[in-house]
């Protein structure tokens, strides 16, 4: 089954990223007739489905290349900037993650001369903090 798909699929575009943005397409364009029942809607969900099919059927792989190729040179700066917010959102996951296995381990001071943060290992009863700013030092509770 799979190798009679994989012959099927020679020769052909396959899978590109305009193919996937039209199935995409397609699926929110779904979803969205299920709420109001717009025929214009639905037959665009159809024609955005067909078309991402076509493109993945098509054997005239050059031109297809080409198309692909416009439409991500399009969509560079948009697709750019999805690129850059979900680095962000890992950044900050990945920094909230920290913070709390710091939180778990350290306790947090702060200098009560120049406001520098110093962080403590924790449960070791009161100690005494020198500043490794201004060289004060301090008593905390651990
Ligand atoms: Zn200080």
């Amino acid at each position: 089954m799979r190798e009679r798909m994989a012959r099927f699929m020679m020769g052909r575009n396959g899978t590109d990223q305009l193919a996937k943005f039209f199935l995409y397409l397609s699926l929110i364009l779904i979803v969205i007739t299920m709420f109001n029942h717009n025929p214009i809607v639905y037959l665009l969900a159809i024609a955005s489905l067909v078309y991402s099919y076509f493109r993945m059927m098509s054997r005239n792989i050059q031109k297809r290349y080409y198309e692909n190729q416009q439409y991500l040179r399009m969509t560079d700066k948009i697709r750019a900037f999805f690129r850059n917010l979900a680095g962000k959102i890992r950044y900050q996951k990945s920094k909230a993650v920290y913070d709390r296995e710091q939180r778990k381990i350290y306790k947090i001071f702060y200098c009560p001369s120049c406001k520098q943060k110093i962080r403590a290992p924790k449960g070791k009863g009161k100690i005494c903090i020198t500043c490794p700013k201004c060289k004060m030092e301090f008593i905390k509770r651990t």
